[in-house]
């Protein structure tokens, strides 16, 4: 999951000062009192989505179910599972019919088993995620404003491809390529780190590591951070260890995704607390489904997310003094890392995807340092047009010297791509994250 913090997405200071404060006290409440808010949060939007939203107008009838019916999380059960398929087959019946009311912006991710899905996010969706990163970070002392720095490939996509970082002094934040990640440019992050003294980091697990095996492969004196916050894939344990070592501070790492519909962070005790406020998030067959709390311009109720945790139902209370739930295992997203022909480590390739226009799934397998092949399954909304793009911009990230094949899969391979483990990039490359050698 990619989080591209644009200004004008948030400027909406009293309603969230408001928000932020609310999710302040709601951190410490009791299990009870969550579980109230919580359920007021529901009754919110399901009444929202059976008088605005078609789809769901239609399968609660169909269930003889009225929004008030639904008091607790097990009433909530009674309504079946949102799939990525669903979705795709109802988009447009899922979108509710007052959503410009709400701002809504039309998403799409890849996410973590590669299947593509579109989406719409609007403003109290947005306005949620900012403050709870906002909340998130400061567990770790962190206070809006204070220097920043994040591996983004995001924020470098297009114009930007070849450069080292980029400082935006409005919000006091320190971009830095990820793309760029090489023995020979390791001066220039380090320089860049030094002048702008950020306190905090945030990227992927995968970024922010080849950046401390790169560090620690020259005799650099220590960049020192408050704290790391890692998010996107799975922190992996030698991951955290060199990421710790090499920066002299604790990861505080998360889960989340483009969807919105459940938040898991760290807080400085090292637990995981799943963010009750921010999303409900229910255990089905073993994987997580969460419901938003917040979007109404496309409520995702009871959405499956193909990701899984162990939930302790019966630890004491976290350390901390928190009230939100506490989990223990996520088993998430990895990938493996791409070596360029000009010694750049390539990691979170995959955003990319989110370019391609009717695709259902993809993946991308480096078989040789020059040679990528990129698996694609396709759907009748293909568009050339995103794939030129999403070309030209894997052509930017790789350099010239490499070779890329398509191959295009069946749409009758999709369900057993779908029951396997999920990759979205592979690389038989020797690299010390792919058991080989920086
Ligand atoms: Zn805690």
């Amino acid at each position: 999951m990619a989080v591209e913090f644009k200004i004008q997405k948030f400027f909406y200071p009293v309603d969230i000062l408001r928000l932020k404060l609310s999710l302040d006290r709601s951190q410490w409440f009791s299990k009870e009192e969550l579980q109230t808010l919580q359920l007021q949060r529901l009754s919110l939007i399901l009444n929202h989505a059976y008088s605005h939203v078609p789809y769901y107008r239609n399968l609660f009838d169909s269930l003889r179910l009225k929004p008030h019916g639904i008091k607790t999380t097990e009433d909530l059960s009674k309504i079946p599972c949102l799939t990525k398929s669903i979705l795709k087959k109802n988009f447009k019946s899922l979108t509710a019919n007052n959503a410009r009311k709400f701002n809504p912006q039309l998403c799409r991710t890849s996410g973590t088993t590669g299947e593509s899905t579109e989406f719409y996010q609007d403003r109290p969706s947005n306005m949620l995620e900012f403050c709870y990163y906002w909340r998130y970070w400061s567990w770790a002392g962190y206070r809006l404003r204070d220097p920043f720095a994040e591996f983004t490939l995001n924020h470098f996509l297009n114009d930007g491809i070849d450069q080292t970082m980029d400082y935006a002094p409005l919000t006091n934040r320190l971009m830095l390529n990820p793309a760029q990640l090489s023995h020979a440019k390791i001066d220039t992050f380090v320089s860049a780190l030094k002048k702008y003294t950020p306190q905090f980091l945030k990227g992927s697990p995968s970024s922010i590591y080849i950046f401390a095996t790169l560090l620690d492969k020259k005799d650099i004196s220590p960049v020192k951070f408050k704290a790391i916050f890692t998010t996107g894939e799975l922190l992996l344990p030698h991951q955290r260890k060199r990421i710790e070592d090499t920066f002299l501070c604790k990861i505080l790492d998360s889960y989340g995704q483009m969807e919105r519909v459940a938040a898991i962070c760290q807080c400085p005790e090292g637990q995981y607390h799943i963010n009750s406020d921010y999303g409900l998030l229910e255990i089905v067959r073993g994987s997580v489904v969460g419901t938003s709390l917040y979007n109404f311009s496309m409520p995702l109720i009871r959405y499956e997310l193909n990701d899984a945790i162990e939930i302790n139902t019966d630890s004491p209370p976290c350390a901390c003094g928190r009230g939100l739930p506490l989990c223990q295992t996520i088993i998430g997203r990895t990938q493996d890392i791409i070596t360029t022909t000009d010694g750049r480590f390539l990691s979170n390739v995959f955003i990319l995807f989110d370019i391609l226009e009717g695709v259902l799934w993809s993946q991308i397998i480096q078989e040789r340092i020059n040679k990528i092949k990129v698996r694609l399954v396709r759907d009748k909304n293909f568009s050339t047009k995103s794939l030129e793009v999403f070309m030209w911009q894997l052509r930017l990230l790789l350099g010239k010297e490499t070779e890329i094949e398509i191959e295009y899969l069946s749409e009758n391979t999709l369900p057993a791509l779908l029951s396997q483990k999920y990759k979205p990039i592979i690389s038989t490359v020797p690299h010390e994250s792919n058991q080989g050698t920086i």
